[in-house]
């Protein structure tokens, strides 16, 4: 069910991950009018909401926040808060009270409903993945363990455990006989573990401090309480981070999971056009890798031409029918589908794709390659094609505008009547500013074709990543990297987006034995 009218909506956005954001809260996201989030949501979960809807980052930092451009100390900034939220309800709007976590843990959750009751106002509470939780289980740290701790306890280490008025019984925490989560305890962490150890809890326990759980760069400091606090110095350990304090910390060294990945921590820039670009971005991710999308080429369909028209309303003439890209495989039957036509018109025709990506493109369509060379490259494909005859034939070569002539020329060398139609062209996209700053401490910077190269240069100029490894998917992607002043640090075997992710993966392997 949608938000609605009226309605606030106290949500939890989970820990970091935008995979630990629950349906319920996308599902509000999605429809809400108003979006009232915190400084800690996930990114890119707010591109979800709707175009029309309204943003509002009331980005509060430990001790005040923004409201409508003002700065406020904390109480007063809540009660700001609290007010335009149920200023926008009132209007007759449905409002996402979006919180990092849950919005019932340290999230003030509890004093938003509370007041939102004594204003009259209807809401609803969607629980989200809390940090305390989720970042322990990320480093591989199980907050309860049945030989370790039947009990969890969660804590706020903000309150100053030297002051005589604390809320928070350090005697009591000492004593309790599970697990301890601390929630903002970086800037006191020396002060916490000392009001701990000083009441008797053994300063030789194990214990650790996830910073940024569950966000790319998650790190983990793992020390005895006592040493916690110079390790995490040492570290340089920043907020946001829990710390999980009792032997379950330990069982880390077994199950510790994410910072195993083999790509963890290494940022990859990913420069293919954002639509084909997701399915190499989620392969990378899902290694562990920090991944950048920095789109230097975007795909703009050119179907509505002569040719195309031409091309289309003659298909079952063709008597071999080339595919090059994946792109250019759906752009063609999305130019069939227009002209009410389907696969069945490429019947009497031998199908030849350049590569995987291009041959499971067909396959989603309805059609089996006849042939796919075992590099995916133009001159691998004139290879394979070297039995088909082709003397005299109608050919098909269906591409991108700006490809390279080696096939259909090789075709015409052997007689054949080739039409060559362009069904999309490759143009530069403006990369945003902000992504290219954050690409410029980059491990890795990966180009798929010659035009991601010479567009992405054309785009950064001078602020080309120093220190990343350049990968390229070939020897033409590589020549194009060299003509644009580039050093290739690692080339694919396998010419295509899964040879690529390999020959990365092999480089960081060997860079992490060195
Ligand atoms: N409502 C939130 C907690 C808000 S208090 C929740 O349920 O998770 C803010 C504190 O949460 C931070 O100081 C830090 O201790 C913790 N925190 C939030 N996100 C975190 C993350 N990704 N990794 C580690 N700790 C995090």
């Amino acid at each position: 069910m949608s938000a609605r009218a009226g309605v606030v909506y106290l949500v939890g956005a989970g820990p970091g991950d935008p995979g630990l954001v629950t349906v319920r809260a996308m599902e509000l996201i999605r429809s809400a009018d108003v979006i009232v989030h915190d400084r800690l949501v996930p990114r890119g979960l707010l591109d979800a909401a709707r175009e029309d809807a309204e943003l509002i980052d009331v980005g509060k930092r430990p001790r005040e926040a923004t409201v409508a451009g003002e700065r406020l100390g904390t109480a007063e900034a809540q009660r700001a808060i609290e007010e335009l939220i149920a200023d926008r309800a009132r209007s007759g709007r449905s409002v996402v009270r979006l919180k990092g976590g849950d919005p019932f843990v340290f999230g003030r959750g509890g004093e938003e409903a509370e007041a939102l009751r004594e204003a009259g106002i209807d809401f609803e509470v969607v629980p989200g993945v809390t940090a305390g939780v989720a970042g322990p289980a990320y480093a591989g740290i199980p907050v309860t363990h049945r030989e370790d701790a039947s009990a969890v306890a969660f804590v706020t280490g903000h309150e100053d455990p030297a002051k005589e008025e604390t809320a928070l019984d350090w005697d009591a925490l000492a004593a309790f006989p599970g697990t301890l989560v601390v929630y903002m305890g970086v800037s006191r962490l020396g002060e916490i573990v000392s009001a701990l150890t000083s009441a008797d809890r053994d300063p030789a326990e194990a214990a650790a401090a996830v910073e940024r759980g569950t966000l790319p760069g998650q790190r983990t400091v793992e020390a005895k309480l006592g040493d916690l606090p110079a390790a995490a110095d040492a570290a340089g350990l920043r907020a946001p981070a829990v710390l999980v304090i009792g032997p379950v910390a330990a069982r880390r060294e077994e199950i510790g999971w994410l910072e195993q990945r083999p790509l963890h921590g290494r940022r990859v820039v990913v420069t293919r056009a954002r639509a084909q670009a997701s399915g190499t971005a989620r392969t990378l991710a899902a290694l562990g890798a920090e991944v950048i999308e920095l789109p230097a080429i975007r795909i703009e369909p050119r179907l509505d031409t002569a040719e195309v028209r031409r091309a289309v309303d003659e298909i079952h003439t063709y008597s071999l029918v080339c595919l090059t890209s994946p792109n250019g495989v759906h752009l063609l039957f999305d130019a069939l589908a227009a002209a009410g036509r389907d696969a069945r018109a490429l019947a009497q025709a031998t199908v030849a794709a350049i590569g995987p990506g291009t041959t499971a493109a067909l396959r989603e369509r309805g059609i089996v390659a006849d042939i796919v060379p075992e590099r995916s490259i133009a001159e691998a494909l004139v290879e394979a094609l070297a039995d088909v005859e082709v003397l005299d034939r109608p050919v098909l070569v269906a591409r991108a505008a700006e490809a390279r002539d080696v096939l259909p020329d090789a075709l015409r060398d052997r007689g054949a009547n080739v039409d060559v139609v362009a069904l999309y062209e490759t143009v530069a996209e403006d990369p945003d500013p902000a992504v290219i700053e954050a690409a410029q401490n980059a491990d890795y910077v990966t180009f798929t074709s010659s035009s991601t190269v010479r567009n992405l240069m054309e785009a950064v100029g001078d602020r080309f990543p120093d220190g990343a490894r350049v990968v390229s998917i070939g020897p033409v992607t590589s020549e194009a990297a060299r003509e644009a002043g580039l050093e290739v640090h690692v080339e694919a075997a396998q010419h295509d987006p899964q040879g690529l992710v390999e020959a990365l993966m092999s480089d960081a392997a060997r860079r992490n034995e060195m």
